[in-house]
């Protein structure tokens, strides 16, 4: 068992098992087997990204026990990259070998009420909240929470998905009709300045190493751009750090956290939601970080020293979805006449609008020129 003593390091050469083959668990891969590890992939989708560039693919159902234990059986330690994986599945996995994450940080990650009750039990700054299950309950959580505020379904969610916006004067079962989940949370509504992320790694052996604080842009709830560093004050930065480090700490995660903020208009941070993985806002640091968030992920659950987040050069990143190949393949070469530009493509087969297909990063001299650079790239690609 991993302990956080360098006797009990998993080296170069063993075996690194990953749950879920998306973008995330690609790049992850990519660096596992630069540093000289070998890579086995668990998704249900044949030809998955991460499987494209893995050792050995497993494609099998979440809930397949016997594949999961005959993959368990093949590696030395397992981490994950989707969020929504079951923990029955995760169960299952660590009766045979390390899962880092634990199964119970991704318990709480799963479901809102849990993780705003964890977040709000342990003193972490976070919008007010209360938990519904009715028309009734939801009338009465507005009345107490100045009668506005986001409904949000209690379990899985992501990029704005199961979410009603309640303004004053709304009407209560409307919205609880729209939610369509027997439990959700009613969460104040934050006039936020800014929205914020942060990612934090932890060793077995306690360590934490925190990155840079990353400004993000989002389009139709789907993260668009990200600016490094944030334009954010000093303060407001240090202070989502060193929230970030408390948080993980108090989830006693081994591996990545990301946790994502909002900035308010006073300069204050306040959480608003976690998720125990590589982030779509960290993509940067694959760039332009002495130590990219997935060699970090592959540092922490294998046991080694956390590597330097340093930022090297600020950068700006540009998500590429399907809608771009809507008047057929983008012309790579146009976005790449900038030699600043970065092109990361996840080897998806068929794109869809929506769907996170590649990204963009531009270095610049300052984190306003990166953005530009980043911007005028994706048009000559075709993107809006
Ligand atoms: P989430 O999936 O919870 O991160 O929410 C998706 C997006 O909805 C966030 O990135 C915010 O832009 C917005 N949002 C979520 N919760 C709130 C809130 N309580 N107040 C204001 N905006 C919110």
């Amino acid at each position: 068992m991993l302990t956080g003593s360098n006797s009990d390091a998993i080296l170069p050469g063993r075996t690194i098992g990953l749950l879920g083959g998306g973008q995330l668990g690609r790049m992850f891969a990519l660096e596992a087997r630069r540093l000289g590890y070998r890579v086995h992939v668990f998704d249900p989708e044949p030809g998955c990204p991460a499987g494209q560039v893995s050792d050995r693919e497993v494609s099998a159902l979440y809930s397949d026990i016997a594949a999961l234990e005959d993959f368990a059986s093949s590696v030395d330690v397992v981490t994950y990259e989707f969020e929504n994986i079951p923990v029955s599945a995760i169960d299952a996995v660590a009766a045979i070998t390390p899962v880092a994450p634990r199964g119970e940080v991704l318990h709480i990650c799963q479901n809102r009420e849990r993780e705003k009750t964890f977040l709000r039990n342990a003193g972490i700054p976070c919008a007010d909240f209360r938990v519904v299950d009715s028309v009734e309950s939801l009338t009465a959580a507005l009345k107490e929470l100045g009668g506005e505020g986001v409904l949000k379904t209690a379990d899985f969610g992501y990029d704005g998905k199961g979410q009603v916006r309640i303004r004053v004067g709304d009407d209560p079962a409307q919205a609880w009709a729209s939610l369509d989940a027997p439990r959700g949370v009613l969460e104040a509504w934050v006039p936020f300045a800014m929205e914020l992320s942060v990612v934090a790694a932890r060793g077995w052996d306690h360590s934490v190493a925190v990155f840079p604080v990353v400004e993000n842009i989002h389009t139709n709830h789907i993260l668009d751009l990200s600016v490094i560093p944030a334009r954010v004050p000093e303060a407001s930065a240090q202070e989502a750090i060193q929230i970030a480090g408390r948080v993980i700490k108090a989830l006693d995660v081994v591996g990545l956290l990301a946790v994502e903020f909002f900035l308010l208009p006073d300069g204050r941070v306040i959480v608003n939601e976690l998720a125990p993985r590589p982030h779509n806002s960290g993509h940067f640091s694959f760039d332009a970080c002495v130590t990219s968030q997935f060699e970090q992920q592959l540092r922490a659950v294998c046991g080694l020293p956390l590597g330097s987040v340093e930022l090297l050069r600020p950068i700006a990143m540009k998500n590429l979805l399907g809608d771009i190949w809507n008047q057929g393949e983008p012309d790579w070469a146009a976005s790449l006449a900038d030699p600043d530009i970065k092109l990361h493509l996840y080897g998806k087969r068929t794109p869809r609008p929506g769907r996170k297909m590649g990204h963009l990063c531009a270095f610049g001299t300052s984190n306003e020129d990166a953005l530009a650079k980043v911007e005028a790239a994706a048009i000559r690609l075709g993107h809006s």
